[in-house]
């Protein structure tokens, strides 16, 4: 058995009388790196607006803010409360936001930053992976109103107990499709430091290509298996919206990569849009404990699991690293029999085009032996093969199976309309 469970996204309440022209538009860490490149972003969005658009900016800390912050609660805390850390961790969107707001007043248009709760993101209350319920827009459209560019710091809202909350690594993303899902936006726009969603991580496969377009199912699998350039949870956001997604870069004005419904002829270009990677896979494995018990302990401690086998009596799954604490904490209460497997990385190939070629399995597995990289567990889904192999064997594993796809290929390209 395996599965890739995706979690129920919040009904968001759109606003009635959608304005035309609305436009959201994300920038990341490396975006708003630096005082120039906060005046650059500044520069962009009063181009937006000159356009003619309605301008709803979110914005990311600057640079490596968010570690920074983290550490420093770390130097303090052995462990921080999870409530003062998202007060901590929230300040560097807001850094970025009034900072960006002076460069936009400057150049002559009227700008607001609003902090996630201002912006009215209402959360659970789960602290440092809370789930955005509620949008409520009122004093956004009220800004918009008044001719305002709209900044909104990204990655937290306010729970539901009325306390600051932040959504989990990359969650300025989610930020981003949210507000374009509840504003009705015409376009949602993600500018980050490469120039879109390519075949693989172009830091580890230089060859990788830039892809045009990327159907829903794909990038879920993509960004649910280590493409770290969207967060997982804003892609299921976007999906059920139906919010159209461009990733493009900061630096450079070149299109970049949709994501949106899946298309023909995206499964006739290419079987495979792209090979992923994770190198720190948490592997949990155990026998003769209640599966249903198990999960249903792990969903409770918000642990986000995402493989499981089951084979006979035994248990195996994993979870992202930075559940380890939890998923340990639940396995140890439930006093099951459980070990875990250190040292394992994944390996993942997607693509949409998998349904209907035969073939890729034994391409994947053979690539891999040709290379002497042996898979210790492997998970499927229709549009997905996943491969936990040596943590030290990951980068050479996505070259190689990159290569046997022949990604870097120019016929791979996919266009749409
Ligand atoms: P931002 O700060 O703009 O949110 P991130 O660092 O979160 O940017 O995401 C962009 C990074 O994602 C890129 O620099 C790239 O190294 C990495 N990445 C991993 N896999 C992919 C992929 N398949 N396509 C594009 N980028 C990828
Ligand atoms: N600043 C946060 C992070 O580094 C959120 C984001 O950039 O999307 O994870
Ligand atoms: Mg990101």
């Amino acid at each position: 058995m395996a599965v890739t469970d995706y979690e129920a996204v919040p009904e968001v309440s759109v606003d009635q009388h959608p304005q035309r022209g609305t436009v959201v538009m994300k920038f990341g860490g490396t975006s708003v790196a630096g005082p120039e490149r906060l005046r650059g972003v500044a520069r962009r969005l009063v181009s937006a607006h000159e356009g003619g658009s309605r301008v709803v900016a979110v914005l990311s800390a600057m640079g490596a803010t968010t570690d920074e912050l983290v550490s420093l609660a770390h130097q303090v805390s052995a462990r921080p409360d999870p409530r003062e850390l998202d007060m901590l961790i929230s300040v560097g969107e807001r850094i970025s936001c009034a900072l960006a707001a002076m460069a936009i007043n400057d150049l002559g248009h009227r700008a607001v930053s609003l902090t996630g709760s201002q912006a009215g993101i209402v959360t659970d209350t789960k602290h440092g992976k809370a789930k955005i319920v509620d949008v409520r827009a009122r004093r956004i459209h009220e800004s918009l109103d008044r001719d305002e560019i709209v900044l909104v710091a990204g990655f937290q809202g306010v729970s539901t107990a009325q306390d600051v909350t932040t959504l989990g690594r990359g969650g300025s993303d989610t930020t981003a499709v949210a507000l374009a899902a509840a504003l009705g936006a015409d376009r949602c726009e993600i500018y980050t430091d490469v120039e879109g969603v390519f075949t693989a991580d172009p830091r580890i496969v230089p060859q990788a290509r830039k892809l045009h377009a990327v159907s829903y199912e794909e990038m879920l699998e993509m960004a649910a298996s280590g493409a770290k350039v969207l967060q997982l949870r804003c892609v299921e956001f976007a999906r059920n919206h139906g919010v159209t997604l461009h990733v493009r870069s900061t630096f450079a004005d070149v299109e970049g990569t949709w994501i949106l419904e899946e298309d023909d002829r995206m499964l006739e270009k290419a079987m495979i849009a792209g090979v992923t990677y994770e190198t720190e896979e948490a592997v949990y494995e155990g026998e003769g404990a209640d599966p249903a018990e198990v999960f249903q302990a792990l969903a409770d401690a918000a642990v986000n699991v995402d493989t499981v086998i089951q084979i006979g009596a035994g248990l195996v799954f994993s979870a992202p690293s930075e559940d380890h604490a939890e998923a340990a904490a639940v396995l140890e209460r439930l006093g099951a029999q459980w070990s875990e497997r250190q040292g394992l990385g994944k390996v993942s190939v997607v693509g949409a085009g998998m349904k209907s070629h035969p073939g890729v399995a034994a391409r994947t597995f053979s690539t891999l032996a040709g290379i002497g990289v042996r898979s210790e567990f492997v998970s499927t889904s229709p549009i997905k093969i996943a491969f936990y192999v040596p943590r030290e064997d990951v980068e050479r594993s996505v070259r190689a199976l990159h290569e046997a796809f022949e990604l870097a290929e120019s016929t791979i390209e996919r266009e749409h309309a």
